[in-house]
């Protein structure tokens, strides 16, 4: 008899489970017979090829990327030694058992060894298999769930030996036909679903992984959120650090600290927080800002907390955990006391966004967020950069200082209710075409925080008050302008 698992745990079990089959005097007892435990990994990578050639050594070393890549390649060759004995003992006459369950690269494993075996025309009668179950219920009432061939125990597996059957030709064809299928599609990965293989993209598990990040704080441990990923998902630790690097490389994250020499690379500390450079480029393009939030996670207070000033140039003052968010197509940009981030939207951890909701400070129960979103409508991100703390964002048409809020020495002083006269506000001036029948320019201006009106420079007609900015222009634009405002104070 010839053994082969998929898994090297299963195969340690076998040894001892064959000493169990004898105790008990099982009518099955060969269970270590000729033992081979196949790491083919099957479930990733290029499968094109059969048998494996250069393709699949090359895919095989790489999914280790960051292990000895010599050493892999000793070990991809391993698995083809393996691989020849077991074909030489089969086409000897030797009775083959093959130990699997469905989780996918076992799976994978097992249909691509029934296509192997039929191609070296063993015939049905000599092969056996044992699929191993998802979970059991025992005599005791226990139910237990298995992720895999390596999580039994040997005496349960010198018992489940007795569950085993002889291939028959429907059974053979239903999982040849599987592999046969996934070769010609020759995707990026495998995934085992309802006793079927699937071809899919190498990020169909990204938004899990995602998502489990998300459950973490802003500066997290790699392996944490691997482990995390463990519990729910059957695939190896080296796949999801694999997905977590391909991350990192996108700007998802940043390395905060790396591991300590001697642990396994991924035990290092990662930040969501991105500078999204490699993002602008994005956003440069056709990706206008649509919407605008002022963000925060602590409660609204009537006092201004960060703020968006635009009665002298634009400058935002920051404070820790508030933040303005501009929404393109693609993106979240935050904007904030930590500088300018990005998001990718199908990337969005949600966590993190939850906090961000649509919100302005209000004052008096009313709500100020309209002379921001007039700032940023229609505007393209063009640059970001820092400088002395302070960060800069240049749009098309203006650009935003951000200084941190308790830096600034000279804050404007605020005071609400004494605030009487009206404020020159810059930013909108690109939605201002017309010109007044003077021939002079019209000018958005503010009072308090929600009365707008676009007054002339030279006569100083105005619009009749607004409560939106885009009202106030709107006006302007179809000439409406019966308003005297040649004595207002202009601060
Ligand atoms: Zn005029």
């Amino acid at each position: 008899m010839i053994n082969v698992t998929f898994s090297d745990s299963l195969s340690g079990c076998l040894k001892m489970a064959d000493y169990y089959a004898k105790e008990s005097n099982n009518e099955i007892q060969d269970l270590k017979e000729n033992l081979y435990s196949l790491y083919l990994n099957l479930d990733l990578g290029d499968v094109s090829e059969q048998p494996f050639g250069k393709k699949r050594e090359n895919d095989f070393v790489k999914m280790f990327g960051n292990e000895d890549i010599p050493f892999m390649r000793k070990w991809f060759n391993s698995e083809l030694k393996k691989i020849d004995k077991i074909e030489k003992l089969v086409k000897k006459g030797h009775d083959i058992r093959i130990w699997y369950t469905e989780r996918t690269n076992e799976f994978c494993g097992f249909c691509w060894l029934l296509s192997m075996l039929d191609l070296w025309g063993v015939e049905n009668n000599k092969i056996l298999y044992v699929k191993l179950p998802q979970s059991i219920l025992f005599d005791n009432g226990r139910y237990e769930i298995f992720g895999g061939s390596g999580m039994f125990e040997p005496k349960i597996i010198s018992q489940l030996v007795n569950t085993q059957h002889y291939l028959t030709e429907s059974y053979k064809n239903y999982h040849i036909r599987q592999w046969q299928r996934v070769r010609e599609e020759n995707a990026e990965m495998r995934v085992s679903i309802n006793s079927q293989l699937l071809s899919v993209s190498a990020d169909f598990y990204d938004s899990i992984i995602i998502s489990e990040i998300g459950k973490l704080g802003d500066t997290f441990k790699q392996a944490e959120a691997i482990g995390n990923c463990l519990a729910k998902l059957w695939v190896y630790d080296s796949f999801v650090a694999w997905r977590i690097d391909e991350m990192i490389e996108k700007g998802l994250f940043e390395i905060v600290e790396e591991a300590k020499t001697g642990s396994q690379y991924y035990c290092r500390t990662l930040r969501k927080n991105i500078k999204g450079e490699n993002l602008m480029e994005n956003t440069k393009d056709d990706k206008r800002i649509i919407e605008v939030y002022d963000a925060y996670i602590e409660q609204c207070t009537n006092e201004p907390e960060a703020f968006l000033d635009a009665t002298n140039g634009i400058t935002y003052y920051a404070k820790k955990n508030y933040w303005l968010i501009l929404e393109t197509i693609d993106h979240f940009i935050r904007i904030g006391y930590d500088g300018i981030n990005f998001f990718k939207k199908d990337n969005v951890f949600l966590n993190s966004l939850d906090y961000m909701k649509p919100c302005v400070y209000t004052y008096e129960g009313e709500e100020h967020d309209e002379y921001i979103r007039t700032l940023f409508c229609g505007e393209r991100l063009k640059n970001t950069y820092e400088k002395k703390g302070h960060y800069y964002a240049e749009f098309d048409s203006f650009s935003i200082e951000i200084i941190p809020y308790e830096d600034n020495e000279e804050l404007p002083q605020i005071d609400r209710k004494d605030f009487s006269s009206y404020k020159n506000l810059y930013g909108c001036e690109r939605f201002i075409t017309k010109k007044c029948k003077c021939g002079g320019v019209g000018k958005l201006l503010l009072k308090f925080d929600y009365i707008y009106v676009v007054r002339c420079d030279k006569c100083k007609s105005a619009t009749n008050i607004a409560f939106t900015a885009n009202e106030a222009i709107e006006s302007w634009e179809s000439g409406n302008i019966p308003e005297d405002l040649s004595d207002i104070v202009i601060e």
